[in-house]
């Protein structure tokens, strides 16, 4: 694996992991597992501090129901995060 050089805030490092999630149950948390719509192509913290939504609406996370809302799988993609920088969200 090649060595991965610090980026900068607007050029965060991810890394996508080689999930088929078909169910928001299998979808993992974390706090460096980031989630990303590829509709719009939106990063949203898998464990974020008030509740997210992408820029198409498509994905969201509710924290005061601990509850994700994924509208179309296809368009589902799992990260993680290869930088201790704090990224950008989204958030409303
Ligand atoms: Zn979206």
């Amino acid at each position: 694996m090649p060595a991965r050089k610090k980026r900068r805030f607007d050029k965060l490092l991810f890394e996508r992991l080689p999930l088929q999630i078909t169910n928001t149950s299998q979808a993992p948390r974390d706090d460096d597992i980031y989630y990303r719509c590829s509709r719009c192509g939106s990063f949203l913290s898998s464990a974020p501090k008030q509740s997210v939504i992408c820029r198409c609406g498509r994905v969201s996370i509710d924290v005061d129901y601990v509850r994700l809302f994924i509208t179309d799988y296809t368009e589902f993609e799992v990260h993680r995060l290869l930088d201790d920088d704090t990224p950008t969200l989204r958030e409303t």
